[in-house]
Parts: C-alpha cells; sequence; structure tokens
C-alpha cells in the first residue's frame, strides 16, 4: 500500500502544508488504491475522478496562496443520500438511481468551502435502511478484514472505504446506528453528534426527528476536524441548534482524570451478546480506569428493552411520510407503461422500491393510521420521552456512558438477510441514542476471531467534546486504529 493512501487527514495535513505533497499527488494516490481494491471492497456507487482532480488542482493553488483550512486538498467520500450539484445521489435506490440534484448538502457545501476533495459517492442500504449494506440495489459491499462478511450499515460505503484507505475520511448517517455499526464492524472511529448539531439540509429524509449526518474517519482527532467543518447552524434546517461550530480539536485535551464514566448494565445483556465482544470492552474499560476515569457499573436505563420497538415503530413512520414524495411525477425513476395515473404510480413504486423499502412504508403507513395511532404512534411518543428522561437522569452524574457498539463483529453475507429482526438487533445498543438525540461514537477497541471490535462512548445533549476527548484519551493509550487489514 502506498505510504499516502495509509495518512490520517491531520499527518497528510502537514505534508500539504509543508508542500511535501501536493493535493494532485495525494488525490492520484487514492484513485490508484481505489483501481486495486474496489473490484474487492465495492465501497463506491459513484466515482468522480475528474473533478477530483480538478478540486485537487485547486487545493494546491490555494495552499499555494497560505490560505489552507484544514481540510483543503483532502481526498474524502460521501455516502450517497448526500447531495452533490451535478454528481448522481442514489441512495443505492432504482428510484434515484439516475437522479442528479441541482443542490449540494449544506455539508457537502461546507466541505466545498474547506477545499477538501471529493472522490465519489459511498454505497448504503437503500435509503439507508438497512444493518450490513446488502439492501443496496446495486451491490453489497464487502468488509475489509474479511470478504465474506458485511461492513455493517446502512454506511456500509463509507466505513469500507475509510477502513480500506480508500479514502481519508467519508460522512455518514446514522438513524439508528448506521454510522456507528459500520465503523465498528470495519474498525474504525465513526460518530453521531447531537441531533441539530449538523445540518440534515440535502440529506434525502428517512426518519427526520432521528437522522444525523457525522464523519468516519482513521482516528479521533480527523472525527473532530471533519465534525467541526460541517457542524454549526443552518437556516435551512429548521431542526438545526442556533449555534456556530466549535473547533472540537481543542476539546482533545488527552486528559480525563476524574471522568465520570457509566457503564449502563443492560447494553450488556443485550440479546445475542457476544462474549469475545464484551470482553474487548470490558478490557477498554479496565484502560478507562487506568487513565484515571471513576467508572460506574451500577447505572441503569430499564428502558432500553423498549428501545427497538419504539424505532421500529417511529422510524418507519416517519419515512412511509418522508417517501410519499416518490410518486414517479416530482422526479426519479418513473413506470409510464401502466396505463392510468393511479397504475403508473403503483407501478412506479413497486419496481422503483427493494423489499426493506416496501416493509418500512407498509409498517409506518399501519401504525399512523386512524384506529392505530393511538395504540402505536403516541405509544412509541410516550415511551420515547422515558427514555429520553433516563438518559438525563444518568448525565446527572455522569460526563459519559461506555458500551459496546454493537453485540456482535461482523457476520457473513447473507446471513441475516432472511430474518429482518435478526438484522434489527444489530443496532440494539446504538437505537437509544438516536431516540433520545445524544452523541455517540465508535471506535477500536479489540478484535474478536481476528475482527473488529467497537466501543460506543455516549454524550449528553451537546457533549459531543466531552466524547471526543474520552475516546482521544483512550485512543492514545492504545494501537488498535494503527492495524490495517490485509487486501492485497
Ligand atoms: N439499521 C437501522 C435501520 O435499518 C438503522 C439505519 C440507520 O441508522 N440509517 O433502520
Amino acid at each position: 500500500m502506498n505510504h499516502l493512501t495509509s495518512l490520517t487527514i491531520h499527518q497528510a495535513r502537514r505534508l500539504l502544508d509543508a508542500r511535501e505533497v501536493s493535493s494532485v499527488e495525494l488525490t492520484q494516490a487514492f484513485l490508484e488504491r481505489i483501481q486495486q481494491v474496489e473490484p474487492k471492497v465495492k465501497a463506491y456507487v459513484t466515482l468522480t475522478p475528474e473533478l477530483a482532480l480538478e478540486q485537487a488542482r485547486a487545493a494546491d493553488r490555494r495552499i499555494a496562496e497560505g490560505h489552507a483550512a484544514p481540510l483543503t486538498g483532502i481526498p474524502l467520500q460521501i455516502k450517497d443520500n448526500m447531495c452533490t450539484r451535478g454528481v448522481r445521489t442514489t441512495c443505492s435506490s432504482r428510484m434515484l438511481e439516475n437522479f442528479t440534484p441541482p443542490y449540494d448538502a449544506t455539508v457537502v457545501e461546507r466541505l466545498g468551502a474547506q477545499g477538501a476533495v471529493m472522490l465519489g459517492k459511498g454505497n448504503m442500504d437503500e435509503f439507508a435502511m438497512g444493518s450490513s449494506t446488502e439492501n443496496s440495489a446495486f451491490f453489497p459491499t464487502r468488509n475489509p478484514w474479511d470478504l465474506e462478511r458485511v461492513p455493517g450499515g446502512s454506511s456500509g460505503g463509507p466505513a469500507a472505504a475509510v477502513a480500506a484507505g480508500e479514502a481519508l475520511a467519508s460522512l455518514g448517517s446514522d438513524t439508528g446506528g448506521s454510522i456507528r455499526q459500520p465503523a465498528a464492524l470495519c474498525g474504525v472511529v465513526g460518530m453521531k453528534p447531537t441531533y441539530g448539531l449538523v445540518s440534515r439540509y440535502g440529506l434525502v429524509a428517512f426518519a427526520s426527528s432521528l437522522d444525523q449526518i457525522g464523519p468516519f474517519a482513521r482516528d479521533v482527532e480527523d472525527c473532530a476536524l471533519m465534525l467541526s467543518a460541517i457542524a454549526g447552524h443552518d437556516r435551512r434546517d429548521s431542526t438545526s441548534l442556533p449555534q456556530p461550530s466549535p473547533d472540537f480539536r481543542s476539546a482533545l485535551s488527552g486528559n480525563i482524570r476524574g471522568l465520570r464514566v457509566g457503564v449502563p448494565v443492560e447494553y450488556f445483556n443485550a440479546q445475542g451478546m457476544n462474549r469475545e465482544v464484551e470482553k474487548a470492552i470490558l478490557d477498554a474499560i479496565a484502560i478507562l480506569q487506568g487513565l484515571g476515569a471513576q467508572i460506574d457499573w451500577n447505572v441503569s436505563l430499564p428502558s432500553t428493552r423498549y428501545a427497538l420497538a419504539v424505532y421500529y415503530i417511529l422510524a418507519p413512520s416517519e419515512c412511509s411520510a418522508n417517501l410519499a414524495r416518490y410518486d414517479g411525477v416530482k422526479y426519479g425513476y418513473s413506470d409510464h407503461t401502466a396505463g392510468s395515473m393511479w397504475e403508473e404510480l403503483e407501478a412506479t413504486r413497486e419496481h422503483g422500491f427493494g423489499q426493506e423499502v416496501k416493509r418500512r412504508i407498509m409498517l409506518g403507513t399501519y401504525s399512523l393510521s386512524s384506529g392505530y395511532y393511538d395504540a402505536y404512534y403516541l405509544k412509541a411518543q410516550k415511551v420515547r420521552t422515558i427514555i429520553t428522561s433516563e438518559f438525563q437522569q444518568a448525565f446527572r452524574t455522569h460526563d459519559v456512558l461506555v458500551t459496546p457498539t454493537s453485540p456482535t463483529v461482523a457476520f457473513r453475507l447473507g446471513d441475516k438477510t432472511s430474518d429482518p429482526l435478526q438484522m434489527y438487533l444489530s443496532d440494539v445498543c446504538t437505537i437509544p441514542v438516536n431516540i433520545a438525540g445524544l452523541p455517540g461514537l465508535s471506535l477500536p477497541c479489540g478484535f474478536a476471531g481476528g475482527l473488529p471490535v467497537g466501543m460506543q462512548i455516549i454524550g449528553p445533549a451537546l457533549g459531543d467534546a466531552a466524547v471526543l476527548r474520552a475516546a482521544h484519551a483512550y485512543e492514545q493509550a492504545t494501537e488498535w486504529h494503527t492495524r490495517w487489514p490485509e487486501l492485497e
């Protein structure tokens, strides 16, 4: 592997600023790496090499003029559910296979303003519904650590691209775990920020009260750099919090002496918890303790057991409303062969959407329908409030909570495709965090059977800096994040 594609963003920054390497050289190294390993990994839906080289040349001019920003000239990938002006944005769905947005998502615009380089768009489960990237309408992505296994999902493309050295970092979206679970399964850092910290404008909506964009990176410092670049108020998203983006890198002091860490018991009894995964997390907690953190083993969040059920009412309900727009008229796929307008609408949705997307739309439409609304949707909203208040209670006396990110390591392709419930259980540890709108980060903390294990660090609302600080301190004391899969 070329040494340039195994750098971190902060290392590449130093080389770029010292003119030891140009952004064009760096970008070319990534394009070559993609050529080499992409046939095996399949992390990209669309590659944009010409655009990347054009952006790299512009970045080199900006660096020469002395106004480089932290991401100027840095080659990145973007998950394919974020709008990119003039570049196809498919959501890995037949419905949007030929959709080219006329505008950039706010996050894409902000990366562009820093002069970042876009290599292409990352594969995903269709409309971000899934935990393995096998629901992509085009092809599954493979886990760089074992090509017979899934990378997780729905942001499997972004996680695999970063793990395989096919991008320095990527952006994903997380509605129930879609950044943290694939980050864990691929052995990279992934963060879902506090709800409202990052603008959702231009993110193709799945479940708007849960969706949040966040970074995938090779280490915590890069994750902080990426988050600082994309966070901050945006008047085009009504749920965007009215505050500027902090410099998250300045939070990385390396010092967590006295940090109050809670370990919620329910996350260790979770259904299907693998004992080797659990052991890796317990070892990681011992390291945090060695760094001076105070560990409280007696935290309980009893309503955690309802979180999965609440999610599978709320997320499908919101999705059934959000996906009503795909009617074959406004944009996207359209089936004109059917005859009447209603028949065309039906045929468009029948052929444009895959199985899982249709399952979610039906579940959601059912729970929102008259007569069932109170029993399902309204009840789920009430339980959501209880889950949120249990977290608030825990954060009165704790700075962060630590849990496994996923109950298992990467599973084999095809293992869970015939049983949706087994697939859904992959997110038991991440879903409660979305329900409560909290920041959560997954970082590498060991291996089980040769496959990466991720530790989840959860913070209170707007405690993103504390989460990053804890993760960074752990990372400094360990070397899991420096390992690479064997792909050549
Ligand atoms: N796997 C979960 C689902 O299928 C979460 C997906 C996500 O976070 N986008 O809904």
